[in-house]
């Protein structure tokens, strides 16, 4: 048995080997590569997907995961070996049981869509975009239905970013949540807007990237294992447990584009260079899910990032880095400024309070399309709908409408967009944790200290990888499952001390 893991743990290394080159190339792509090198690269990264993928669906892989069976069986199930063969089977499984044709023929259609929405939509015209995702569509069926024995056809597909969660409990879940925060945002939209004017002044590029950086080395993001580059649109990205790297972007005009993607991204990378590195190189050095993952990133940009207690000991800092811009604007008005609640058209620019709305449209309008109870060609009007009784307001085109994320339009439909609301109510529940755990935490971030926080995140949370599902890991650390309840009272306090609710 110790020679079939070690025969296990070899060939999963040369997989993830191919797999953090190819992050490498899509890292170099995204920040330094000239565009001359677009053709090629698409190619280069595509022949090494596939090198991975046949080395990956191996039988022999699939012959020693059953051989080790009995061997996983007598092991506890959180034992790091058992938990290896356990989530490598899983994994295996998916990869093995979508037909290689239908993989091939997707990513083919799949490239082909991204570039016709890269065309649609500046020209607003979902028209031209329409039989593409009609395709999309039916390649997600034919994808769910590799996997029979589901409850919802969305199952097999959101299993993939967050396995183990199905789309009745989330659909459950997603309701509770709606049911309460739509009379929220109704009564906070329904009183003044906060003044943001503070954070548009001209803002030098360099100033914001060393800002940034001070807190997020003071969080506990380690510059040895990891550096920060320039991107379009932010992301985080490692090439083994000892590189873990952020993006960000700087708008001058605009202060808190950088720093809050910075705190956002740095999240992710605490994270991943939490991760136990015993295992390095194996199936489990990643994150437990999307909602997880992005349970991290929400943990640090909002819950601690845009505390009150944090800028009370921040504020006086980037008051000297921007002394013109900020020394005549009260922390209040600052404060006030990054925490804005206001009803708007695009998810990415959505506030604490209203984003999760423009999620649960999408994570509706995914499982109408893949039930059969809307059409694609009726998409555009169902969203507007949607917008109208939700948010209040209707986009004047598909532009700022349906055409607006890339998600379906460069991957499938279903299971692309819960994580982030996932994420967001799983955030407060693992905050609440640690408070419960160490008491003193607010008073620390007060004092610009995150040793606490960030140790007990390491301890509960990050150093398990993908050892456990979020549901497992949920139910670890809080002793039951995942509920909206720490989220909202979350949101009530903090959004109740700014707006009268
Ligand atoms: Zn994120």
């Amino acid at each position: 048995m110790e020679h079939k893991l070690k025969r296990l743990k070899n060939k999963l290394h040369e997989v993830n080997d191919l797999n953090m080159v190819s992050a490498l190339l899509n890292w170099d792509q995204s920040t330094y590569m000239p565009p001359g090198g677009a053709a090629a690269r698409g190619r280069q990264m595509a022949t090494i997907g596939r090198l991975a993928h046949e080395k990956f669906t191996d039988p022999e892989i699939g012959k020693l995961l059953d051989d080790l069976r009995p061997f996983e069986e007598s092991l506890p199930y959180d034992s790091d070996d058992a938990s290896l063969i356990r989530v490598t089977r899983r994994s295996y499984e998916k990869s093995t049981k979508i037909p290689a044709k239908l993989v091939s023929e997707f990513s083919a259609h799949r490239a082909g869509a991204y570039q016709a929405w890269t065309k649609a939509r500046p020209n607003n015209d979902f028209t031209a975009i329409r039989p593409n995702l009609e395709k999309t569509l039916d390649y997600s069926r034919q994808i769910a239905d590799c996997f029979p024995g589901y409850d919802h056809i969305a199952d097999p597909l959101i299993d993939f970013s967050d396995e183990g969660m199905k789309a009745d409990s989330i659909r459950a879940l997603f309701a509770e949540l709606r049911q309460q925060l739509v009379p929220i945002v109704q009564t906070i939209t329904a009183q003044e807007i906060a003044d943001g004017s503070c954070l548009h002044q001209s803002y030098p590029t360099d100033q914001q990237l060393a800002f940034g950086s001070a807190i997020i080395k003071r969080y506990g993001y380690d510059f040895e294992r990891g550096r920060q580059d320039m991107t379009h649109h932010p992301f985080m990205t490692k090439f083994s447990l000892g590189d873990v790297r952020i993006t960000t972007r700087v708008k001058e005009d605009d202060l808190s584009e950088a720093l809050f993607s910075t705190l956002h991204e740095a999240g992710h990378a605490l994270y991943e260079q939490g991760i136990n590195q015993k295992f390095e190189g194996t199936p489990l050095a990643g994150g437990a899910s999307s909602g997880v993952h992005e349970s991290q990133s929400r943990l640090w940009e909002n819950l601690v990032g845009r505390s009150r207690g944090f800028w009370a000991h921040y504020y006086p800092q980037l008051q000297i880095a921007f002394p013109e811009q900020l020394s005549h604007v009260p922390l209040d008005t600052f404060y006030r400024a990054i925490n804005r609640v206001s009803r708007s058209l695009i998810r990415t620019d959505a506030d604490e309070v209203t984003y999760n709305l423009h999620v649960m449209i999408r994570f509706d309008l995914e499982l109408q399309l893949l039930e059969g109870t809307l059409a694609v060609k009726d998409l555009p009007e169902a969203w507007h709908g949607r917008y109208q009784s939700d948010l209040g307001l209707r986009a004047l085109d598909d532009r700022d409408g349906v055409l607006q994320d890339v998600h379906w339009f460069g991957g499938w439909i279903g299971g692309a967009f819960q994580g982030y609301t996932l994420g967001n109510i799983m955030s407060a529940l693992f905050f609440d944790e640690a408070l419960k755990a160490h008491p003193d935490i607010p008073v620390q971030i007060e004092q610009g200290k995150f040793d606490t926080l960030h140790t007990w995140l390491k301890e509960n949370v990050y150093q398990h990888g993908s050892k456990f599902t979020a549901n497992e890991l949920i139910e670890l650390v809080s002793g039951g499952p995942l509920t909206i309840e720490p989220y909202m009272r979350y949101l009530r306090t903090k959004f109740g001390a700014l707006y009268s609710l």
